[in-house]
């Protein structure tokens, strides 16, 4: 089966996936029409990374009917919209306990599934009320003796690290310069938009399954304190620096997909460096940017990053300069407008260590780089509620940072 065969027969499966005469989930096709084929024979079926790249192994689609295909498709893209690998993250998940949290998402994904899939197992079975989140199938999971039952394995790792955030050896690089994959961004917006469709096509149907309709109301109501979001953002910022998805290819594994050949990424574990770059314009709330530094400073510790590993750069409007400094305490608030994060930004990669993670404060009111930077740039957004905050460039994780703590 050449490349275009399979391609035709994921085409038909993503619409016998969203069409009212068959799988009738409309609400799915913007996530089903965002994700990226790769075409490989280093997956079993078809496995997913966290940057929306499908990998799909062309002898099984050949040899699979097209519902059933589907099927898969809709699996996989449920793990992405519930963006199960940074909660994986989040939750702790390490590679002794990624087959429980496979089997505790894949229970939340068959829940909200309108077909039986015998690889989404039923909470019933396992003595768990139905409903619960994957964090809490985990937990159970996690709690139970690992005599007691034999866990469902998965030998064909339908689940990759679109599912539980860590890296196989058959996912491209994030930003591969072929198949780059989404942003973190981009991936929101997809979010939000099959959260708007969910909605409403639940809504002339009834029932909507409990952890799902919380899903909704994260993504389409969010109540979340500003420090909570940006404690994640950063963790998950060093946590990509840090190793988890951080292995050295060599040129040519980059084209694995294209000549097939198994590769063993080296791993390696550097203690990460990170760089903060702090806005000085008038416009900033003077202890809104403390609080927002003592956040970062908070989750660096927990992550045991040393001061040493931190970089604090000031970047001054009125001289435009970038300048080391020894803490957030020592920004002194230039006053006037037209600061340039872009020149922060670059002053931050060209430390020395380079640093795996920048993490921006700033009004917004800035230029940006032109082009993506090669590691993670958080930007913390300071500014008032309910105010409509300046946009941020595609591949800035974008926290917006407002004084009373509620978006
Ligand atoms: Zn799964």
């Amino acid at each position: 089966m050449n490349a275009s065969d399979v391609a035709d027969r994921l085409a038909a499966a993503k619409l016998w996936l969203v069409s009212q005469s068959a799988g009738d989930l409309p609400y799915l096709s913007t996530a089903v029409y965002s994700l990226t084929t790769v075409i490989s024979d280093r997956v079993a079926m078809m496995t997913t990374d966290p940057y929306w790249r499908l990998y799909v192994n062309p002898s099984w689609v050949a040899a699979t009917d097209v519902q059933r295909v589907a099927q898969e498709v809709g699996h996989q893209v449920w793990h992405l919209l519930a963006d199960h690998a940074g909660r994986a993250q989040d939750a702790g998940v390490s590679a002794d306990t990624r087959d429980r949290w496979k089997l505790g998402s894949d229970i939340s994904v068959g829940e909200v599934l309108p077909w039986y899939d015998p690889r989404l197992p039923p909470p019933g079975p396992l003595h768990f009320p139905p409903n619960l989140s994957a964090e809490e199938y985990y937990l159970r999971l996690r709690a139970r003796p690992v005599t007691e039952e034999p866990l469902a394995s998965d030998p064909d790792e339908t689940c990759g690290s679109g599912c539980d955030g860590m890296a196989r050896d058959h996912d491209l690089l994030p930003g591969d310069d072929l198949v780059p994959g989404l942003s973190t961004q981009a991936a929101e917006a997809i979010r939000k938009r099959v959260a708007i469709e969910f909605r409403e096509h639940q809504a002339s149907r009834g029932s909507v399954p409990g952890e799902w309709e919380r899903w909704v109301s994260n993504i389409l109501d969010p109540v979340v304190p500003w420090n909570q979001v940006l404690h994640a953002a950063v963790r998950r910022g060093v946590g990509w620096g840090q190793g988890q998805v951080d292995y050295t290819y060599s040129k040519i594994s980059r084209r694995q997909h294209a000549i097939g050949a198994a590769v063993i990424p080296a791993m390696r574990r550097p203690v990460p460096a990170v760089a903060v770059v702090v806005d000085t314009s008038g416009s900033i709330d003077d202890g809104l940017l403390s609080q927002a530094m003592g956040e970062v400073r908070s989750v660096l510790t927990s992550l045991a990053v040393p001061d040493s590993n931190v970089t604090v750069l000031a970047v001054d409007a009125a001289v435009q300069t970038v300048s080391r400094v020894r803490d957030v305490r020592d920004v002194r608030l230039a006053g006037g407008g037209g600061t340039d994060m872009a020149m922060g930004i670059h002053a931050a990669l060209a430390g020395k260590p380079p640093p795996q993670t920048v993490i921006v404060l700033t009004d917004g009111y800035t230029p940006w780089p032109d082009t993506p930077s090669p590691v993670p740039v958080i930007a913390g957004v300071l500014g008032r509620v309910r105010e409509q905050l300046p946009d941020t460039p595609e591949w800035v994780q974008r926290v917006e940072v407002v004084p009373d703590g509620w978006r």
